[in-house]
């Protein structure tokens, strides 16, 4: 299978992808992880990665395009598939990660909505060093500017799960279990 996952910042999506990979036995590419990385390790990317990070702006569309296509090209992904965690963020990103999967496409876009003022409250809670109250809303922000527009993307391709993000991890891991057995099947 080949999915990607959406949702504001804070919405559980970690968590979530976490448990999706290790049951359905996929490979996890969180670009958000991949970045941090790259600013741990402290090279050429990261350094210039993490200053748009600290201010929650986006990455530049063709250096993410570059990190995912070389990344989908690994045999670990062609061999188990992927789950994508964090990208595409764009309409941009979208079409490329389109023409990057060629044939088959995509076989779903998990939606996990969670509304603005649980997500900001769920963030400010875990204090992450890059959740500054001015980050928070600046994500949140662009995630309704160029992230949402896939929502409609996503759902003219027929590929569009939207799952209620609200409640108990367990109970949402069910809701989207249900959604990629049928997906799967
Ligand atoms: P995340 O962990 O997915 O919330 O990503 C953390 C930060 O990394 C974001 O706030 C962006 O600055 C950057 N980032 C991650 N993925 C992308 C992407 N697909 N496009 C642009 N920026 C990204």
């Amino acid at each position: 299978m080949r999915l990607v996952i959406l949702g504001r910042q804070g919405s559980g999506k970690g968590t979530q992808s976490a448990r999706i990979v290790e049951n359905f036995g996929l490979v996890h590419v969180s670009t958000g992880d991949m970045l941090r990385a790259a600013v741990s390790a402290g090279t050429a990317l990261g350094t210039k990665a993490k200053v748009i990070m600290d201010a929650g702006d986006l990455v530049p569309d063709d250096l993410m395009n570059e990190i995912v296509a070389e990344r989908l090209s690994q045999p670990d992904v062609v061999a188990h598939g992927v789950l994508l965690d964090g990208f595409p963020r764009t309409t941009t990103q979208a079409a490329e990660l389109e023409a990057m999967l060629g044939d088959g496409g995509l076989d779903a876009a998990i939606n996990l909505d969670v509304p603005v003022e649980a997500v900001t409250e769920r963030m400010l809670a875990r204090g992450r060093a890059d959740d500054t109250a001015e980050a928070i809303a600046r994500r949140l922000e662009l995630y309704e500017n160029q992230t949402s527009p896939l929502l409609e993307w996503f759902d003219e391709r027929g590929v569009l799960h939207t799952v209620d993000g609200l409640g108990d991890e367990h109970e949402v891991f069910s809701r989207i279990c249900a959604v990629l057995t049928s997906v799967d099947s």
